[in-house]
């Protein structure tokens, strides 16, 4: 099951940041790494500080975006030291993270997703997420360094499928059947936006329209099978609307 628990990097700039990442990692059982635009990779300051992780770092996926990063993933959690004004789910508590990360990671991946040192991730790439989680910390400097964050929440992962695998009863999942992967559910809101503009429920695309329903369909977790009754249900909408002019 931890096989399934992704770590991805975003635009890491310090390499040595990717090696000690990768040794936090490898210490609490994970070993799937994901760099999206490293700075400079591969590295020796990477490999020096990843110690006897170096296997983690040599088995690293590169890709050109989070989109790519994650279109396979069931879930998506961004870490985020800060709120951001998007209205996904967010835990507050890294452990309720944990227990939900390895029931999902039954299904398919799971990615946990952590920003630039500067200055995190991005408004888009939350996008990208299903969920958000912080560490909670001192409220007058609670920003960890990326490899710290990484353990942190790696040490939870771990800590969750420990607790888990020694009670095997409670294995079952949130949801019942498949989660679709963030590809399915892209193509499901690529669906919905057609349906609400064709109708002229909205004249033009509105990012906080979307972000909201996002949000909603993140905190459901429709599972394949509802997902495809929604497509259903568009389709036979779509075929009452008007031809586009
Ligand atoms: N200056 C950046 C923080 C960068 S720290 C900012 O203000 O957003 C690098 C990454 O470590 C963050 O993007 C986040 O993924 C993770 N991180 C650091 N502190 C965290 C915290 N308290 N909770 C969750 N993630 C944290």
């Amino acid at each position: 099951m931890l096989d399934n628990i992704r770590i991805v990097l975003v635009q890491t700039f310090h390499p040595g940041n990717i090696g000690a990442s990768a040794r936090a990692m490898k210490t609490m059982g994970l070993t799937r790494l994901t760099l999206v635009n490293p700075r400079c990779f591969p590295d020796a300051e990477a490999t020096r500080l990843a110690a006897g992780a170096s296997d983690v770092i040599e088995g690293a996926r590169v890709v050109a975006s989070l989109e790519e990063a994650v279109s396979d993933c069931v879930q998506v959690v961004g870490a985020s030291a800060r709120l951001r004004s998007l209205p996904l789910p967010h835990f507050d508590e890294p452990g309720e993270m944990a227990r939900a990360a390895i029931a999902n990671a039954e299904q398919g991946p799971v990615a946990l997703v952590f920003g630039r040192e500067r200055y995190g991730l991005t408004n888009d790439e939350i996008r990208h997420c299903t969920h958000q989680v912080s560490i909670p910390a001192n409220p007058d400097y609670g920003i960890l360094n990326l490899s710290q964050a990484v353990q942190v929440l790696a040490h939870e992962v771990h800590g969750a499928w420990r607790r888990q695998t020694g009670n095997t009863a409670s294995t079952a999942s949130p949801t019942q059947g498949p989660l679709p992967t963030q590809q399915q559910l892209a193509y499901f809101h690529e669906h919905l936006q057609r349906v609400m503009e064709g109708s002229g429920f909205i004249n033009q695309p509105h990012a906080r329209t979307s972000d909201h329903l996002h949000a909603l369909f993140a905190r459901a977790q429709p599972n394949r099978k509802e997902l495809s009754l929604l497509r259903g249900l568009l389709s036979a909408l779509e075929a009452h609307l008007d031809p586009p002019s």
